[in-house]
């Protein structure tokens, strides 16, 4: 079955009322801390770990579990798990594989704050962080050492958007016992799928396209059979949960990602290849353009790509000119998160190591939503001119 027909079909919570079947197309939406129990005795198994059933709002109440199967179906996963945000999924996720003495390795263009809780958290709990090249492959094997226990990937990573060679990786990782961790967040699910390629640990920030209408945060973690035990006593030890409204949310977001992913897509690569034909434009960062420097890995590992990349500008503008250009723009929000349907701008330099091809410039990101990509690139056009570019190629 088609992955979108099994999306709309996920999730149905029939009940019963009078007698009739009550089935809204839609889960019911539960919320609750206390659940009652039919007699004493229920009780004192729940008490004493027993009892089966769902004890307390904190157990993953139906709405929770329901949008939990249905992420772990789509990823390919064995278990999955919500989490009130994408960087608390991602914390603790390091939380539940890293233990004092450990060593971990980072790619370099991960998620900023998930670099900044390696650093100032785990480093607290001996736990020490080794950063790698953003376009790391086998060549990993050189920043093993014998008490190397997770690897963390984001492919393609936070703002410069270089891939790694996530089989290869995967594989040299197996061999020798360290967990595979992922942040799948750029190319959802749909279009990435972490756990055939070797992978263990696959992280969503919800937040992004599932919930895609910027009105949640969320994030998910789904592992395989490998890692499913660990995973869910420490989550189940924190009593973690997940906002049920956020869930419901979520897994209404879920029903309509495909679609409005393919758009996203469409639309961002129509801006890209524009941006390309732009005499001021440096380099256009996005994994689908035959230009990115690992587009051979896209094509064999991803099945498509999402709405969001980045380009810097030739002779890197001084700051005041990159401050015309942005607030020029009518359709394009300035603000940070992506995946809503609402186009965004970001402009900023990125943490990389000297020498890196990235270091000391200015990135500009664009979140490509769901507008007609010919108005966003009118926008953009009118953001040149007020920064003061004039005779722009004029090949849209
Ligand atoms: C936004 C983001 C996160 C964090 O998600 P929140 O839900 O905002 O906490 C994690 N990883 C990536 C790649 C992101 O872009």
């Amino acid at each position: 079955m088609n992955e979108s027909t099994k999306l709309i079909n996920t999730a149905h919570c029939p009940d019963t009322i009078g007698g009739k079947p009550l089935n809204t197309v839609n889960p019911p939406l539960f919320q609750g801390s206390t659940v009652l129990f039919e007699c004493c005795e229920d009780m004192h198994r729940a008490q004493s770990g027993q009892y089966g059933g769902v004890t307390y709002g904190t157990d993953r109440l139906p709405t929770q579990r329901s949008f939990e199967d249905a992420l772990r179906d789509i990823e390919g996963g064995h278990l999955c798990r919500a989490f009130q945000s994408g960087i608390s999924a991602i914390t603790h996720t390091l939380m539940a594989f890293a233990r004092s003495g450990d060593h971990i390795l980072v790619c370099e263009n991960v998620y900023g704050p998930t670099a900044r809780f390696c650093d100032r958290i785990l480093s607290k709990f001996n736990i020490q962080t080794t950063y790698v090249p953003s376009a790391v492959g086998g060549d990993i094997v050189a920043f093993i050492r014998p008490e190397t226990r997770l690897i963390f990937l984001e492919s393609p990573g936070s703002n410069t958007f270089e891939i790694q060679d996530i089989p290869a990786i995967a594989q040299i990782a197996r061999e020798k016992g360290i967990v595979t961790v992922i942040d799948n967040t750029w190319a959802t699910p749909l279009y990435l799928k972490p756990f055939a390629l070797g992978v263990d640990v696959s992280i969503q920030s919800v937040t992004k396209y599932i919930s895609g209408h910027s009105d949640v945060l969320l994030g998910a973690v789904t592992v395989n059979a490998q890692r499913a035990e660990t995973f869910a006593n420490y989550y189940k030890t924190l009593e973690i949960f997940a906002s049920p409204n956020d869930c419901y949310l979520a897994l209404r977001g879920l029903k309509t990602l495909p679609v409005r992913l393919k758009c996203h897509e469409q639309s961002a690569l129509r801006v890209a290849r524009w941006l390309e034909t732009c005499d001021v434009v440096d380099e256009v960062m996005h994994p689908a353009l035959p230009s990115h420097p690992q587009h051979h890995l896209w094509r064999r590992d991803f099945s498509g790509s999402s709405g969001l990349f980045a380009f810097t500008f030739k002779q890197d503008w001084p700051q005041s000119r990159i401050a015309a250009f942005v607030d020029a723009l009518d359709l394009f929000g300035i603000g940070f998160s992506w995946g809503g349907f609402k186009s965004l701008i970001t402009a900023g330099q990125y943490r990389r190591p000297a020498g890196s091809r990235y270091a000391g410039r200015t990135v500009i990101r664009l979140n490509i939503g769901l507008e007609d990509p010919e108005d966003l690139i009118a926008d953009l056009e009118k953001g040149f001119a007020a920064a003061g570019v004039v005779d722009q190629s004029s090949s849209s």
